[in-house]
C-alpha cells in the first residue's frame, strides 16, 4: 500500500458497496491527497481529526504529516476496507461514530487537546459540520474542508455579493478562510455530479474577545433570515421590537434605515451589537 493506493482493488476484493446517501466519493490520487494534507498546515507535533474516513486514503496522507490522526466514520461496513487500506499505518485510529451526533464532552473524551480538522465532506453535512466546530468551544486550530465549489464561494464571500451569507460571517467571526485549490469531479471514485474546492479556515482564538458573541450571532442569523426583506424588517421580527425602533438602531449605527443585512460587514455587525446592548436589547 505504500506505492500505489489501489482503493478500487480493495473495494472490489472486499465486496464493499458504496452508499450514495452518505456521500461516498473517495479520493485516490496520491499527489492530491498529499496536497490537501499540506493545505491543512499540520505538523508532526499536531493531531489531525478527520471526518469521514471513507476508504482511508486521506487518513493515510494525514498520518504522514501529523503526530496522530483520529478519523471518524459513520459507516462501519467500511471496517474491512480500512483494515486493508490502513495496514502499516501506526498513528491513525478510526472511530465509527457520527461526529454530528456527539456532544463536545463525548468528542473531548476521544480527542484530547488541540487539533486540526480535515474533511472531505459529504456535501449535505458541510454547513452543519463547519458551524458545529466554529461555534463550539473545542480547541480546533483550523478546518480544512473539501466542499462543493459553490459552498466554497460562500465560505469566502465578500459582503454584498450573492454568495455572502450567515455561514460567511460565522467563518469571519472565528478566523479567516481561503480557497487553497479547486478539484475536478473526475478526481473522485465514483465521480460525483459537482466540482469541489478545498477551503482552509484558520481559527483565531479570541478574535471577538470583549464582544457579545451570542448577540452578534443572533444579529447575523436574523439579518439573513429573509434575504429579500430589509435589515429593519428582519431585526424587528427576530428581536420582537417595532420596525421604527429597528430603523432607529440602524440609523444610530450609521447605516441607511432601508439597508439589507447582506451589505453589512462583521465590523458593522459589531457596531450594531454595541447599540443593541446600550439599549438593553438582548440576544
Ligand atoms: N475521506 C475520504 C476520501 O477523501 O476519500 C472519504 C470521503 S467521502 C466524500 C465522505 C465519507 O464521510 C464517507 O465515507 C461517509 O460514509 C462519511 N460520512 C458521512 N456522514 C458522516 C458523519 N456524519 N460522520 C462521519 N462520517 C460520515
Amino acid at each position: 500500500m505504500n506505492e500505489e493506493i489501489s482503493i478500487k482493488d480493495i473495494v472490489a476484493a472486499t465486496g464493499f458497496r458504496f452508499n450514495k446517501g452518505l456521500g461516498q466519493n473517495f479520493l485516490t490520487d496520491k499527489n492530491l491527497l498529499a496536497a490537501i494534507a499540506s493545505d491543512s498546515g499540520l505538523t508532526n507535533e499536531e493531531t489531525a481529526v478527520e471526518v469521514g474516513t471513507g476508504a482511508g486514503t486521506l487518513t493515510r496522507a494525514l498520518a504522514e504529516v501529523a503526530r496522530k490522526v483520529i478519523s471518524f466514520e459513520v459507516d462501519s461496513s467500511l471496517a474491512l476496507v480500512l483494515e486493508l487500506s490502513l495496514r502499516g499505518v501506526e498513528n491513525a485510529e478510526v472511530v465509527f461514530r457520527d461526529v454530528l451526533k456527539m456532544s463536545d464532552e463525548q468528542f473531548g473524551e476521544i480527542v484530547d487537546g488541540e487539533f486540526r480538522l480535515v474533511a472531505n465532506l459529504p456535501y449535505y453535512i458541510t454547513t452543519p459540520l463547519v458551524m458545529r466546530f466554529l461555534e463550539s468551544d473545542l480547541p480546533v486550530k483550523s478546518l480544512t474542508v473539501m466542499v462543493q465549489k459553490e459552498v466554497a464561494d460562500r465560505l469566502v464571500a465578500e459582503a454584498g455579493s450573492a454568495d455572502y451569507s450567515a455561514v460567511t460571517l460565522a467563518v469571519q467571526m472565528a478566523g479567516s478562510a481561503r480557497i487553497t485549490r479547486f478539484v475536478s469531479r473526475k478526481m473522485f471514485y465514483p465521480a460525483p455530479n459537482v466540482d469541489s474546492a478545498v477551503v482552509h479556515i484558520e481559527v483565531e482564538r479570541g478574535k471577538l474577545e470583549g464582544e457579545d458573541v451570542p448577540l452578534i450571532r443572533k444579529l447575523v442569523r436574523s439579518a439573513f433570515a429573509m434575504r429579500r426583506k430589509t435589515l429593519a424588517n428582519n431585526l424587528s421580527v427576530a428581536f420582537g421590537i417595532s420596525k421604527a425602533e429597528a430603523g432607529e438602531v440602524i440609523s444610530e449605527a450609521g447605516f441607511d434605515p432601508l439597508i439589507r443585512g447582506e451589505r453589512l460587514t462583521l465590523e458593522d455587525f459589531k457596531t450594531l451589537s454595541h447599540i443593541f446592548s446600550k439599549r438593553g436589547i438582548m440576544a
